[in-house]
């Protein structure tokens, strides 16, 4: 049913890094949920995989001394939204990874494959883009530290070196901390769908509740990979509290946005629905943080 030529289990990180730099033609298995479909479609078919799910050491969050969140790569969208330190201080990422396909899934899927498939659609990584997020990259040189912003480098390819492993996705706490956010994924059904587009946004207001301080935004299929949108993060810092405002956030994000027509929606469609996305992710983000509109 698998057309598989060898599968090489690591046992530890360096292990893992070990196999990538003796057999680089090997692709990397962490679920499985995305590369076993394209084994048994035959697009990878015969190929040869290094299994990362051995190592427990990736799975979980933890806290930094500093504060850092620490999510490990192979932590699954269960875990994300069932972990305790994720409710407390980024539920909108619990949200997220609870709207991914369905328990099944949700149980064999990581948060580090749904950021290296490179895909546009990948329902948690427009949370962690809009937290600015860092990707943890474990080499042969040792770890390097690349901003989810700038890891995408175009659909379904990432800044992944050949010898390297993605060991963890890390969240600073200022880029947490005071910030309230919202998730809304539009699909045809609740269950079991990729997104027609998703839209992910967070804000900090000021002690009053009547200014935004900061707001941050990003959207799934609204281009090529996961996406921010900075000019509707511009329009409204230092705004107030307004549907005026609310307004300018959804006219700064159509800037931004370049959505194509596939057999899921038109262009058209997308445009309309990132509109509406944008304002409803925001209303619902200022009502989290204490605001009222
Ligand atoms: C029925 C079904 C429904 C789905 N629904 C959704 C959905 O609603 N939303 C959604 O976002 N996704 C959905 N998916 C896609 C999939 O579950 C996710 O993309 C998942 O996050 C992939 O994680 P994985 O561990 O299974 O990745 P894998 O299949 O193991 O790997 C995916 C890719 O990432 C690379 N990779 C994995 N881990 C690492 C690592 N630690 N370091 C470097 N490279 C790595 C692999 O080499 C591969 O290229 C669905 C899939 C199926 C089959």
């Amino acid at each position: 049913m698998y057309d598989i030529n060898h599968l090489y289990e690591a046992t530890s990180v360096e292990h893992a890094v070990q196999l990538r730099v003796e057999q680089p033609q090997a692709k990397i298995i962490s679920g499985g949920s995305d590369i076993l479909i394209s084994i048994r479609a035959g697009d990878l078919a015969g190929c040869d995989l290094i299994s990362l799910y051995g190592l427990d050491q990736l799975r979980g969050v933890s806290l930094d001394h500093d504060g850092t969140l620490r999510i490990g790569s192979l932590t699954s969208f269960t875990q994300l939204e069932e972990d305790g330190l994720i409710r407390e201080h980024i539920p909108v990422l619990a949200e997220s990874a609870g709207t991914v396909g369905g328990p099944q899934i949700r149980n064999i899927g990581t948060v580090g494959g749904n950021t290296c498939n490179g895909v546009t659609s990948a329902d948690t990584a427009g949370t962690l883009l809009a937290h600015d997020a860092i990707m943890e990259l474990t080499g042969s040189q040792g770890v390097r530290l690349v901003p989810l912003t700038e890891f995408y480098l175009g659909a379904k390819q990432v800044d992944l070196a050949p010898d390297e492993i993605a060991t963890a996705i890390l969240i600073r706490p200022d880029h947490y901390r005071g910030y309230f956010g919202a998730f809304f994924k539009y699909a045809m059904r609740d269950a079991m769908d990729i997104a027609t587009s998703s839209c992910s946004v967070n804000v900090k207001l000021s002690p009053d509740k009547k200014t935004i301080e900061d707001a941050r935004i990003s959207y799934g299929v609204a281009g090529p990979v996961p996406l921010r949108t900075r000019t509707a993060e511009e329009a409204v810092r230092g705004k107030p509290v307004s549907m005026d405002t609310i307004e300018a956030f959804a006219a700064g994000a159509l800037e931004d946005v370049n959505p194509r027509t596939s057999w899921r929606a038109t262009r058209e469609f997308r445009l309309h629905i990132q509109g509406e996305l944008a304002r409803r992710c925001l209303v619902e983000s200022i009502r989290r943080a204490g605001g009222n509109v």
